[in-house]
């Protein structure tokens, strides 16, 4: 482990010799100024390497009280323990320090050997807070994946079925409320049953990765595309009407037609696709606009595949 750094700001030349010796025979790094100006700007410039400040009150331009206000008031250096080095009996020196945000004080003259505990007691403090910081990040960080992880498909890393359906009902309102168009596309992949059956799992999966990574490329940065189950993606379209979904549907089903999947030695894959939009008579909410476009995209299985059917 590294020695502990202390910034030490004393005035009092004699002083200071006879504890900053005391102190690096104690096996601590010390750094010592003489005013508040240069103890400000030394802990912000080591901001993230000193492990305590050991504060004298009386300084030539700044009192103690003042640097220690600042040191705890800025967002950089707030973290650092400060113990305040009083005159021997002046409770006012002592509230005032405190009040300031000082850690500890100690009033002078002091024996080294209290000095030296009460510099441990304050590291053991910071090394606590410290490592509780530590803890506390990492927590946020397991929280943000496991939200991120709740509302994504593993596979594909699309969105799944049950962010889909949270977003789902928040666009329609918003279709409602506004009167804008709001399109569905529902997408599943044709005889995909016997890839599995001719290459395995394995190759299923990439095909469904591809496919995946197919339909990303096609949409806006504001359409919504999820992996609704096995092999069915469904996309939302805000803003768009049936004409546009059906344009950018037709698109959709010649890139896939198009592809030559590795995974295939270079065979191709086709999906059928329905198309729903709102408003509509007959949709009155997100869920009947995701079962139509469910119900024409059976059409298109009916009709022979590789094809769109529009509600
Ligand atoms: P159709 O053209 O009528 O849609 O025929 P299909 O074979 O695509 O449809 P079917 O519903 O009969 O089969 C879907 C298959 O998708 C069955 C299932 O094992 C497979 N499947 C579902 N999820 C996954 C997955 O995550 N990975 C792989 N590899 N296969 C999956
Ligand atoms: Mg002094
Ligand atoms: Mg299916
Ligand atoms: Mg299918």
């Amino acid at each position: 482990m590294s020695k502990a750094k202390i910034l030490f700001v004393e005035d009092s030349k004699t002083q200071a010799q006879t504890i900053k010796d005391f102190l690096e025979s104690k096996g601590y790094d010390v750094i010592w100024v003489e005013d508040g100006k240069s103890a400000i700007s030394e802990a912000k410039s080591r901001s993230s390497e000193l492990d305590i400040i050991l504060l004298d009150v009386i300084l030539p331009d700044l009192n103690g009280d003042e640097v220690c206000r600042w040191l705890k008031l800025n967002q950089a250096t707030r973290g650092i323990p400060i113990i305040m080095l009083t005159v021997k009996g002046s409770i006012p020196d002592k509230v005032i320090g405190l009040e300031a945000g000082a850690d500890d004080y100690i009033p002078k003259p002091f024996d080294e050997i209290e000095l030296n505990a009460r510099i441990y007691a304050c590291l053991r403090t910071k090394a606590l807070q410290d490592e509780l910081k530590l803890k506390n990040r990492q927590l946020e960080e397991l929280l943000e994946r496991v939200e991120v992880l709740a509302i994504t498909d593993p596979l594909t890393e699309l969105f799944n079925r049950r962010r889909f359906e949270n977003v789902l009902e928040k666009e329609f309102q918003k279709t409602r409320r506004y009167n804008s168009p709001l399109s569905c596309l529902m997408i599943d992949i044709d005889h995909f049953k016997k890839i599995n059956d001719d290459y395995g799992h394995h190759v299923g999966d990439a095909v469904l990765q591809d496919i995946a990574q197919i339909i990303r490329g096609n949409f806006r940065e504001i359409d919504i595309i999820s992996r609704w189950g096995g092999e069915e993606f469904i996309v939302l379209l805000p803003l768009t009407d049936s004409e546009a979904a059906l344009k950018s549907a037709k698109r959709l089903l010649q890139t896939i037609s198009n592809y030559k999947f590795s995974s295939l030695s270079g065979k191709k894959v086709t999906v059928s696709i329905g198309v729903a939009s709102a408003p509509s008579a007959n949709i009155d909410s997100g869920e009947k606009l995701i079962n139509i476009s469910d119900l024409v995209m059976y059409e298109a299985k009916k009709n022979g595949r590789n094809r769109i059917e529009t509600a």
